[in-house]
């Protein structure tokens, strides 16, 4: 019940477990205590020194209180008076109602003030970089990353991360209530195709070999279907060696669905009420453009748009306005010009329509056909879009071995590659495989549109610049000679110099 009862005021956006947490007052709640001595713990966001009387803009995360010292208490006024912006300390101080000309309507405890009587510093900071009292846009963004900490202070991208949470909760109580379960797979991991470069990882207790990390759960949670788990879920992070573009990520959010015994209308659905259901709760300022969600055959979203992922917005300059749609049938494949070779649409693992297939015969002639016309073939593959962004993608699976080795096959593997690559999937699918489904919606973009932002780093508590580092950390870095030994690896160029002279230090 307690839990319950927990969830359902975080669904509301009420994040300030007062009474749950601990015995911590926010200044948020200030308000209720006029008249009465509290304490609080924060920033100092600002003060201001008129004369007689100092002003501080109290900071916690749930938002901002002013404080006011006056001289009576010498001791009280002198601390007050060596107090800078950012400094952390312990107020403690008497609820004032202001009087109504002096009622601050821009901040939600604009109607009080806190006179303090005693102030503690609990630590102090040197001048910030950069001001964290503005929206911050007009900051460099390498600064903004490097002191990521300070920049996450600020108003707006405390918003965001606070949005970002509820939208991940909220996904997490519907499906739980909905029976599904959330299992964690891991991100040590063999590659799995979804188009992208693996990021790699050295092992060191097997020389020469490596992990990669994953570019999606796919195969985890087909896998999780043959262990008979039925309806899973995971906020999965995903890992792509891509050049990255204004709303890409080397790493990147997903929610991971996969369910068996599921039609792609019944998958459709689900989403289309957890993102229906999520807008109303969470986000409830936007409207949705149409429901049901649009859906449109790729050929006709081409046809008509020129785009896989159409923005249908009926005004585009509304920033309330979520047109979501879903674009289905999709080729299985497509032919790669400078490579000369077909490659899946989706993945590998999507279901070839048989309905296109017009002679219903024996697998046999499934298979043989498939092989001798894979441009002709339409997937169960369906896209999610939302105002002109992909937002996610899913697919019916394959589950029968013989059709999966046949994919394979027109994507140019030999069966002895095959095999190596993708034998233990093969395999389990020998042993009573339901048949599965499912989907991946980002949530990076997803939280960038609810939160109106325009590049997904906003809503990324630490991302990663355009080429790939964090600056705040200084990632990637150099490793240790002694490292690459035990990890049997040698640099060329110029990391190796770099390797050496750790060496010599
Ligand atoms: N693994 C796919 C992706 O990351 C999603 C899916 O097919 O469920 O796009």
């Amino acid at each position: 019940m307690q839990q319950g009862a927990r969830h359902r005021k975080a669904a509301r956006g009420v994040l300030w477990y007062n009474d749950v947490l601990m015995a911590r007052l926010w200044t948020s709640e200030t308000p209720k205590h006029v008249g009465k001595t509290v304490e609080l713990v924060g920033w100092v966001a600002n003060r201001r020194d008129h004369g007689k009387l100092i002003f501080l803009d109290f900071r916690d995360r749930s938002g901002v209180v002013q404080a006011v010292v006056s001289p009576e208490n010498a001791e009280v006024h002198a601390a007050a008076d060596k107090l800078r912006s950012e400094w952390v300390i312990a107020l403690e101080g008497e609820v004032r109602a202001r009087p109504e000309k002096m009622v601050n309507p821009a901040i939600s405890t604009g109607s009080i003030e806190v006179a303090a009587t005693a102030i503690r510093v609990l630590s102090e900071s040197s001048t910030p970089p950069f001001p964290l009292d503005t929206v911050g846009y007009d900051i460099g963004e390498d600064n903004r990353m490097k002191y990521r900490y300070l920049d996450l202070r600020r108003e707006r991208m405390k918003r965001n991360l606070l949005l970002r949470h509820e939208v991940t909760l909220f996904m997490r109580n519907w499906l739980a209530k909905r029976g599904f379960v959330e299992v964690e797979t891991p991100i040590l991991t063999k590659s799995t195709p979804e188009g992208a470069r693996d990021y790699v990882v050295p092992s060191r207790l097997q020389a020469g070999k490596f992990y990669a990390l994953p570019q999606s759960p796919q195969q985890y949670k087909q896998l999780l279907m043959v262990a008979g788990l039925e309806r899973y879920f995971q906020i999965a992070r995903c890992f792509r060696d891509e050049d990255t573009r204004g709303d890409r990520q080397p790493e990147f959010t997903q929610l991971d669905i996969e369910m068996s015994f599921v039609t792609q209308e019944e998958i459709l659905q689900l989403v289309e009420e957890l993102y229906v259901e999520l807008v109303k709760v969470v986000t409830p300022q936007h409207h949705i453009a149409q429901i049901p969600f649009p859906r449109l055959s790729y050929e006709e979203a081409m046809a008509k748009y020129q785009s896989e992922k159409p923005d249908l917005r009926t005004d585009k300059t509304d920033k309330n306005e979520l047109a979501f749609a879903f674009i289905v049938d999709f080729p299985m494949f497509e032919w790669k010009e400078t490579e000369e070779r077909w490659d899946a649409v989706h993945h590998p693992f999507t279901k070839v329509q048989s309905s296109k297939f017009k002679v219903q015969s024996s697998q046999e002639e499934f298979i043989e056909y498939i092989k001798q016309s894979p441009g002709e073939l339409i997937a169960q593959q369906y896209d999610f879009v939302l105002n002109g962004f992909e937002i996610g993608g899913g697919s019916i699976r394959e589950h029968s071995p013989k059709i999966l080795e046949a994919v394979f096959e027109v994507l140019g593997h030999t069966r002895e590659e095959i095999h190596a690559k993708f034998g233990h999937l093969l395999e389990a699918f020998s042993y009573g495989v339901p048949p599965h489904g499912g989907i991946a919606p980002g949530i990076d973009r997803l939280v960038m549109v609810l939160a109106g932002e325009e590049n997904i780093r906003e809503v990324i508590a630490f991302p990663k610049t355009g080429d790939g580092r964090d600056l705040m950390m200084n990632a990637p870095a150099e490793i240790s000679a002694e490292q690459l030994h035990e990890l049997h690896l040698e640099v060329l160029g110029e990391g190796r110099k770099s390797g050496e002279l750790k060496k010599s230090k």
